[in-house]
Formats: C-alpha cells, structure tokens, sequence
C-alpha cells in the first residue's frame, strides 16, 4: 500500500474499526486478491468484531499497491452502499467517518457526476446555514468574525505540517476557541502529555483544512498566491539528484495537490488568474526529457508510477469550463510531449484530466504514445479511456497487460485496429501476469502494427495467430519465448510485402534465420535484431539487406560477435545513404566495436545511441566521427570503467565545441547514454 494511503487508513482507524464489519467485505476483499482464504481464516477466529476489524486493517497495511483501491471498492460495495444513494448531506455529517470516505470514494471514484471543489462547497454552505441558525448570527459576521480567521488558522496549520490546531493558535490570533469550534468545523479533544494536558482542535479530515487553507488563498493579493503556490510547484534542477528524485516520485507536488485543486475550483472564473496558475504548475511538472527510458524492454518499470506531469490533469478535472486562454496554454503544453502513460497507480481523475486537454478543439492532429499500466480495472476506468481515445490522438498504445479480461476490456475500450482508432498495439506480459492469451482477442480489421514483449511461447504463438489475417505493416517480438511453432508462425508473417517494420529482439535467442526473409522485403525501412553467431547464409543475407539499403532505422541488441557483425556492417556503410537511425545495446561483457564507432563517419546519421559497459576507451577512438555531427550527449556516471585517462580527452573534445555536452548525473542514471540527434 502506498504511504499516504496507510495514512488515510491509520487516520481513520478509531471509527474504522468501531463501524466497519469484516465479515460483509470478505469476499470482496478474496476476489480482488488482497486477501487470501487462510487470511480470512485467521482473522475470523479472533473474537470480537472490533478485533476481528483491526487484525483485517493491519493485514491491509502490509498489501501490495492495489490493496487500497480494493478495500474502498469493497466497502462501497456492502455497507455504504445506501448510505451513498442519500443525496442530503445532512446525515452524513452526523458521522464524521461516513462524510470521510464519501469524499475519498468521490475523489478516486466518481469523477463524473461533481467535482472535489463543488462537493466540499456544498458541505461548506451545509455548515454555515447550520451555524447561522444555532449562533443567530448574520453570514457577514460569521464569515468576517469566525470564517476568514479559521481559513487564516487553517493555512498557518498547513504550512507548519501540522494537522490540527492548539490553544496558542487561537490565542495569538485574538480568537476564542470555544465559538470558533462552534462553526461545526473542529472537533476538541484532550492531549496528556505526563501531568500536562493540552487541548487540541482537529478537523474532521485533513481535506477540510486543506479546503479552508485555500479559501484563505482566495482572499490574499494575487501576487502573495502566486509567490505561495511557486514554493511547491518550480522546476527541478536536473544536476540536483535530490530534487529529481522528489519529482520523479511526485513527493514534492503531492504535499499541496489537494489546496492547489481547490484554488482551481474557485477561481475558473478568473481567466487570467487561472492561466498564472496553471502555467507555474505545468512548467514545473513537465515530464522532462530524462525520464524517459532508453528502451521499453529494458527499463520495463519506468511510466508504471503516475507521472508529475498528470497533477495538472488532475487539477483540470476541477473546471467546469475551459476559458480560452488556458485552451492555448494547453495546446502549447501538449505538443512537447510524445509519450504519455497511464500508471498502474493513476486515479481516475488523470485519466479524465487527460482526456478533457486531448479532446480540446481545434488541436494540431498529433500521434502521442499511450502507455496503459493498470491493475484496478474498474468499469470507470474503461469508459474514461474511451474517452480518452475517442480524440484520436494516440498512435501506438502500449498495454501491460495482468491478465486476460484486462487486456480484452482494454482492447475493445480504445477500439484497437477499427477503421477510425488507433492501428498500433504493443503488448507487453507484466510480470503478475498468470494467463495465457485467449485464443481470440477484438481487434479490429484494420490493425497495422504489433508488438509482443515478454510472452510464453503458448501465448506468443496465439498473438501470432490472431493477427495473421491483418493488413500488418510493423510486426515485432521483444524478449519472448519463440518455439518452433512460433518461428514458423513468425516465417509466415515475414512473407507479407507490405512489412515495414521488423523487430525481433531477445537476449537469448539468435533471428538469424528469419535474415532470408528479410531480404524479399522491399518496403523495410525499421529493423531491430538480436544476432548471435552467423553462418554463412546468414551473412551474406544481412549484406543484401544493407545493399538494399531502405533501411532508416537499424538497432543492434544483445548481438554477439561483434567482430564479425562490425566487419560486414561497416564494410556497407557508405552504401547505406538512407540510415538515420542507429541504437546499438550490448549487454554482454565485452564486445570489439571500435570498427563500428571508427566508421560511424560514413553514415548520414541524425540519431546515434549507444549503451554499452566499457564505453569510455572506445569512445575515444571515435572522435574524429562526432565531428561532423551538430549535437552530442554524453550522461556518464562514475564507476569502475571510468578511468581519469579515459575520460579526460573526452571531456576536452566536448568542451571545445558549442551544443557538445558531459553531464554527470551520479548514480541516478544508471545508464549510459550517449544520444546524437
Ligand atoms: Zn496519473
Ligand atoms: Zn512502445
Ligand atoms: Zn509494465
């Protein structure tokens, strides 16, 4: 479970277990994995249902990422259930816990019937029509007299960390805490501490003072928002390693999310306020260039976590119109990015939020990357991303799949392969997943492009068979296991025309033989390849190839005799006039490609990328071919291979020219990279 969650949890624990049933959630709790059969067992033995409540939460606390999610559907399913269906706020402020969980449900749930800000304003104006009659006091005065100094208290609180209020509070803001707590907000309670006993005044949820902190935020000068709202949401430095791994995790944007929400809502009819705000907010939270992975297959991890970036997303689900301006500022903000994820834990407001700034019109037509990561599969969840793919924007989509119904609902959510959806699907095996592929999947008639990574054979050789019949123009296998049926389902494949993509990529497995069929494909213009030790044929097939030369895209991974491979790759380089693109990956220990990087000169390249372990000696050999080139990246790290003897001409060849950069991200960056565009 993430921390904030067993936060919210622990938060809740006195009335949690005080009202909660286990015996109602079991089976829901069974069914979505996070609890086992034996730990049912064990918690039905235990004697009162208090106990029963608090050994089942403790068992909760210690789950995996999707315990959360399940438990909040489970309770929604059983008791809270009517309690849900009663539209008057009323009753549910009798319970301080009920109104708690209405408001979580809400926010990770239902995010299409109020937004977060609506909800609390109404509970808000709940209260005062309550107070107004008990105090007999008119709204001015109360708003004036108790409101603005608790809102005033309540930000103080949060910019001290702290949850709740103190008597000094009061004192020093010249307040009487007893007809403060008479507005309906604060709850007292007694603090022992040895002989001493301290009063404090805690809110029913953390949310609500956060709700009044940004109602304070309202009323301040424009300029002192701003300056407040600069000290959670500002770029990170990208040689700071601390601050980029807080914006990596979001830790740093999380803290004042819920605030920064609420000033959203209030303040949408403020165009250019709102504009101010959402700038500061998408400049600080841009994905940035250096999280992306170098390759899908071997950063598998990276774009599973909720990316910085969706805050924003998440903040727009709090608008109820779009003011012009912000549509340009969108508009601008989309079209720095290619890739765009879904994280396995991505609440649905991301996706809405993604889904309102792709659906905006009139938008440039561009063709994003769509990462989908996601284990709680709810039917809210499909129906967003709907949505979300209904503005034709995303080309390929890439899905992890956990198991068979979630790939299917998937599939048929996005419309994979109809006439006017997305063409290209890369499908990667996560790795809980259990299932072997269906035997059919809905793809639509028009699919173009596959990609399988990490698959069985059984599963792979289904994928294979399922797209035989379509009009495929990219084929590709990452990493999976390949048998003989698979190889020859793969040959058959091979013999369409119209391939213009190939990518057959393992670290194992040598694809020498599928070389042959290769050559008969005259439209080839991407090919990525494993190849291991060659014979004959095989050699003189990739030579036909590259004589063929319509290939503008060629990734070397984990090949092996390199000796070999570099003598027949470089001995064609002049004659490959049409290669933009090369990626050469070695994973393994040492390979000689000096003769590769000593002719790199003869190519015509925009994009190089290298990964390789012992890449300082050798790149020393090859500068006298980044001269030609206009920009060069190198992000090294120190490790054992870094010798000061190795690195120091290195350094001096890029300092001496301008748009060459070294930049040295510790141990942050656990790659090297070296990228030439
Ligand atoms: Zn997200
Ligand atoms: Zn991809
Ligand atoms: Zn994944």
């Amino acid at each position: 479970m993430e921390e904030i969650q067993k936060e919210l949890i622990t938060d809740n624990l006195v009335p949690l277990t005080r009202d909660l049933d286990p015996s109602q959630i079991y089976t829901e709790l069974i069914a979505g994995r996070v609890l086992t059969f034996e730990d049912k067992e064990k918690i039905s033995k235990i004697d009162t249902r208090k106990a029963q409540s608090m050994e089942l939460i403790s068992v909760l606390l210690r789950k995996g990422p999707n315990a959360f999610g399940v438990f909040m559907d489970a309770l929604q399913c059983t008791q809270f259930k009517s309690l849900l269906e009663v539209n008057e706020v009323e009753n549910l402020c009798k319970n301080p816990l009920h109104l708690t969980l209405l408001c979580l449900l809400h926010i990770e749930t239902d995010v299409r019937t109020r937004t977060q800000t609506e909800l609390y304003s109404e509970i808000h104006d709940f209260i005062l029509r309550k107070v107004i009659k008990r105090m007999k006091l008119t709204e001015e005065d109360i708003e004036h007299r108790l409101l603005r100094p608790l809102y005033q208290l309540a930000f103080e609180a949060f910019e001290n960390g702290e949850d709740v209020l103190h008597e000094s509070d009061f004192e020093r803001a010249g307040l009487l805490s007893e007809e403060v707590c008479e507005v309906g907000y604060l709850a007292r309670d007694i603090l022992i501490r040895g002989i001493k006993q301290e009063r404090r005044y805690s809110f029913t949820h953390r949310t609500f003072l956060e709700f009044l902190a940004a109602k304070h935020l309202v009323l301040i000068a424009a300029e002192e928002r701003l300056k407040w709202l600069r000290k959670y949401y500002f770029r990170a430095n990208s040689n700071r390693v601390e601050e980029v791994q807080r914006l990596r995790f979001s830790l740093l944007f999380r803290v004042a999310e819920n605030i920064v929400a609420f000033l959203f809502g209030f303040l949408q009819k403020h165009p250019d306020v709102l504009l101010q705000m959402a700038s500061t907010v998408i400049d600080a939270t841009l994905d940035r260039k250096f999280f992306l992975p170098f390759y899908n297959s071997l950063s598998l991890p990276d774009g599973s976590l909720c990316p910085p970036s969706h805050v924003f997303c998440r903040l727009l689900c709090e608008l109820n119109t779009m003011p012009l301006v912000l549509v340009t500022a969108i508009a601008k903000r989309l079209s720095l990015c290619i890739e765009v994820s879904v994280g396995f834990n991505c609440s649905d407001r991301c996706i809405k939020g993604m889904a309102i700034m792709y659906n905006i019109r009139p938008l440039e037509p561009i063709s994003i990357h769509l990462n989908i990561h996601t284990q709680q599969y709810t039917q809210t969840n499909v129906l967003l991303l709907r949505e979300l793919a209904n503005s034709r924007n995303f080309d390929p989509v890439c899905i992890h799949a956990t198991d068979n119904q979630h790939l299917k609902s998937c599939i048929l959510a996005l419309r994979i392969g109809k006439a006017d959806s997305i063409k290209n699907v890369e499908i990667i095996k996560s790795s809980i997943c259990k299932d072997i592929a269906p035997p059919a999947l809905p793809f639509g008639d028009d699919l173009r492009g596959i990609l399988l990574m990490k698959y069985d054979k059984w599963s792979t050789r289904r994928f294979l068979e399922i797209v035989s019949k379509k009009p495929l123009i990219e084929l590709g296998v990452v990493d999976c296991d390949l048998d003989d049926r698979c190889k020859r389902c793969l040959s058959n494949l091979l013999l369409n025309r119209d391939l213009q993509s190939v990518i057959l990529v393992s670290k194992s497995q040598h694809m020498g033989r599928f070389l042959g069929r290769l050559t008969g494909l005259d439209k080839l213009q991407k090919l990525h390849i494993s190849l291991k030790e060659m014979d004959q044929a095989e050699r003189q097939n990739l030579e036909k190839i590259m004589k063929n030369n319509t290939l503008q895209e060629l990734g070397l991974f984990h090949c092996e005799y390199f000796a070999d491979l570099c003598n027949i790759l470089s001995n064609h380089f002049s004659r490959m006039t049409a290669l933009r693109y090369f990626y050469v990956v070695i994973s393994i220990d040492f390979q000689p490609i000096d003769r590769i990087l000593c002719n790199l000169h003869l190519l015509r390249l925009q994009e190089f990328k290298i990964q390789y372990d012992r890449l300082i000696p050798e790149m020393c050999k090859m500068l006298k071919s980044l001269i030609q080139l206009m920009n060069f990246q190198l992000t090294y790290i120190h490790d054992g291979t870094l010798t000061e003897e190795g690195f120091m001409p290195l350094q001096q060849f890029v300092d001496q020219r301008v748009g060459f950069s070294c930049i040295d991200h510790k141990t942050f960056v656990k790659k090297m990279r070296l990228e030439v565009k």
